[in-house]
């Protein structure tokens, strides 16, 4: 097998230029755009998304904050409200008691010495207002005069502190709440007063005696309203009556008087009545372990001496205030969750069509865009193959046309490699092997693809294309070293050229822009089979041409070359004797007495001796010799590497395949001769093709002079000048 060195690597070496398309691309379709930003920007999403959701929660906590503490401020002083009534409230009542005792002691029924009817006076009086729980008038000793209740009280009042206090006033005077042993209620308050005669002669005292309880009324009135408002509830409002010693006189929870002390039971809020007049505040009550809200009021009891202050608190639960809000917010809750999740199920929806429509959309876009790609590239392809077949068709020899064949093929394509395997004769074997970008152990091993029997003779069919892939495995069991670059794919196709193989075109390794491909695609095997057939039509005509070429240059009767190809051939081979210092015999043969041949027998005779005289001078040429018709029934023969002693037996070798043997003619067998004379075109003598026709013709002379069917030569040209000028002489 003959392998030719590799065509160097001519990728760019431009014989085939694959004009690309200056196609202006669309741009791509504009949904995927908003996806892919959000695929790209998810993590700044997730938190932009986080802080919103982060802001939101703090916006609503702090409104509810605020809503809280505005509720519990505005629940705060309606309480505070509450306690300043019910401490002007229980003010008034205070100053109305001391008020009729204040005219009681300046009335003329006071100042009469009638106890019966004073007495009968109070206990109207007592009957009226219930708060009075006991009256008593003494005289000037301290003896009660007139009572309410006289059994209950002891009828000498002499030594008793108020008394005696009395005794000293010139007005009413209250004293702070004591308990009273004139009166069955356990606390009390107790209004005295001075009667005086006209002239200011002390007559005697009057004590009252006001029950709390009877105070604790208003408390409760005023409770009863704040039930009425909607944010409370019974169970958690209570008050509590209290004096500045922090002594209970009154708790709505207890309903008894008593001697417990806040302040001994640690509410902080007891304090206050002390130090402030009015207000509230939330604390954590420790008896009920909750946060509660307390207002305050204080209570300045007129006429008292020393200054009398009781404090009023009324205590509601933080949990109350706040549960017609929290009961708003769980209402809320559940209404923004009946419309709520039929949006959100609904916005759910929209999206989900929204990115179905997408999605198919984006789907529809990629078809139209690989359609168009494709279409681009199919139009590209086509291009480029009209202007391949174009230049192939152009191309003047066979050598030339086969490497720009792979050239395009491997340009189109994208093949790394590109080889052709011209068949011999037979059509079994390569005998030629052409290859670009192979490196000899690929180039050994693409020679033997395909591997497979059957995948040949496929290959061989007409129009048959074979597309391997992932051919690793075998390129390694092929010998291919194992650090070699790897071959993956492989595309065959046979070029045929008048109804028989011509070759085999073998493409691997196809490249795109993304690197390597494993196959070849339905598109390069169109193409590359479109290029064989157009390969093989090129290969074809060029051998038209060539065969048109050859049949120029040779007689049309013998298939000698003609007169000017032989002319061609013996200046062709001087040159080369003159380059390569060799000698060159030239030879003219002229058939004797022919003229008589065709005279006798015709001219069909003749020119059936001239074919079988032309196909003996043939076959005893050597195959580097040239024989060529002169014209008529001479023959020029053209001997190169012969010198002067090999001539003659060269000479007479000639004369005897003619002479020595009869022609077969159709007017039987005849014998024909030819006298032949040569000369040689030594080195040391170099001469031209007309000189030495001269000196081949004048021993061709000879020889007819000397009686033909022989052989002479004129070895020198001053041989051929001294016998010219013996004749001229
Ligand atoms: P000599 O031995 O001196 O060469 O005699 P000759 O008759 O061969 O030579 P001559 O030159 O007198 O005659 C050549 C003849 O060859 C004349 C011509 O009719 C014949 N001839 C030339 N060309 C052809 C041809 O193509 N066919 C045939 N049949 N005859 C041809
Ligand atoms: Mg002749
Ligand atoms: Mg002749």
């Amino acid at each position: 097998m003959e392998k030719q060195p590799h065509i160097a690597d001519s990728r760019d070496s431009g014989l085939v230029s694959t004009a690309r398309l200056n196609r202006q691309r669309r741009s791509p379709f504009t949904a995927d755009r908003f996806p892919e930003w959000m695929d790209h920007h998810h993590i700044r999403l997730l938190f932009v998304f986080a802080i919103m959701t982060m802001v939101t929660v703090f916006c609503l906590g702090w409104a509810l904050y605020t809503i809280q503490q505005r509720l519990i401020q505005s629940s705060g002083h309606s309480l505070v409200q509450a306690a300043t009534d019910a401490a002007s409230k229980l003010n008034m009542l205070i100053l109305e008691r001391s008020g009729d005792i204040q005219l009681l002691s300046e009335a003329p029924i006071a100042q009469g010495q009638n106890p019966e009817t004073l007495t009968q006076y109070l206990r109207q009086l007592r009957h009226t207002y219930p708060a009075y729980r006991w009256i008593g008038v003494t005289d000037s000793q301290g003896r009660i005069v007139a009572t309410t209740t006289p059994s209950s009280a002891s009828l000498d009042q002499s030594q008793r502190p108020w008394f005696l206090l009395a005794r000293n006033l010139t007005g009413v005077r209250i004293l702070d709440a004591q308990m009273s042993e004139e009166s069955d209620v356990t606390s009390a308050i107790t209004v005295i007063a001075p009667r005086h005669s006209p002239d200011g002669r002390f007559l005697g005292a009057i004590k009252a005696v006001v029950g709390i309880p009877s105070l604790i009324t208003i408390l409760d009135d005023t409770m009863q309203v704040l039930k009425d408002i909607e944010w409370t509830e019974e169970s958690h409002l209570e008050y509590q009556l209290l004096n500045e010693h922090g002594d209970l006189l009154a708790d709505s929870a207890l309903q008894q008087d008593g001697h417990l002390n806040l302040k001994e039971l640690g509410v902080p809020s007891a304090t206050l009545v002390t130090d402030h007049a009015r207000g509230f505040v939330e604390e954590t009550h420790l008896r009920r372990g909750t946060s509660v809200i307390t207002a305050y009021a204080q209570l300045t009891i007129p006429h008292a001496e020393p200054n009398v202050r009781w404090g009023i608190l009324i205590r509601v639960d933080r949990d109350s205030i706040l549960a017609p809000i929290r009961s708003f917010l769980w209402k809320l809750s559940y209404l923004s969750l009946l419309l709520l999740l039929p949006l959100v199920g609904l916005v759910l929806w929209m999206i989900k069509a929204r990115h179905e429509e997408w999605s198919s959309a984006k789907r529809e876009s990629q078809r139209a865009i690989d359609a168009e790609s494709a279409l681009t590239k199919r139009t590209e392809a086509l291009h480029a193959l009209v202007v391949a077949t174009q230049t192939l068709s152009a191309q003047q020899d066979l050598d030339g046309l086969i490497e720009h064949l792979l050239n395009i093929a491997r340009d189109i394509t994208g093949a790394r490699y590109a080889a052709l395997a011209v068949l011999t004769e037979d059509q079994r074997e390569p005998g030629q092997f052409l290859s670009i970008g192979f490196d000899d152990a690929a180039a050994d091993a693409i020679q033997s693809l395909p591997f497979d029997l059957d995948a040949r003779e496929s290959l061989g069919q007409e129009n048959g294309t074979l597309s391997l892939h992932h051919l690793e495995k075998h390129w390694a069991s092929q010998g291919l070293p194992a650090d070699h670059r790897p071959m993956t794919s492989y595309l065959g196709v046979s070029i045929r050229c008048h109804d028989r193989f011509f070759g085999r075109l073998s493409l691997a390794n196809k490249q795109t822009p993304h690197g390597l491909v494993t196959d070849f695609s339905e598109l390069d095997e169109q193409i590359v089979l479109t290029l064989a057939t157009q390969a093989g039509t090129a290969i074809q005509n060029l051998q038209l041409l060539h065969d048109s070429k050859e049949q120029a240059k040779h007689d049309s009767l013998t298939e000698l070359l003609n007169h000017s190809a032989i002319l061609n051939a013996l200046t062709q081979e001087l040159s080369r004797a003159e380059r390569n210092h060799q000698p060159v015999g030239v030879l003219i043969a002229d058939l004797d007495h022919f003229k008589r041949v065709n005279d006798t027998y015709g001219h069909q005779v003749g020119d059936t001796v001239l074919r079988e005289a032309a196909q003996r001078l043939r076959e005893t040429a050597r195959s580097y010799d040239h024989v060529g018709r002169a014209g008529g029934e001479e023959f020029l023969i053209v001997v190169p590497n012969c010198d002067l002693e090999a001539l003659r037996e060269c000479a007479e070798r000639f004369r005897a395949a003619i002479s020595d043997m009869p022609f077969d003619t159709p007017s039987g067998p005849l014998t024909i001769t030819v006298s032949i004379g040569a000369t040689v075109c030594s080195a040391e003598y170099p001469l031209s093709s007309e000189l030495l026709r001269k000196m081949a013709d004048y021993a061709l002379y000879r020889v007819k002079s000397h009686g033909r069917n022989g052989v002479d030569i004129v070895p020198h040209p001053h041989t051929l000048a001294g016998e010219q000028l013996k004749k001229i002489a």
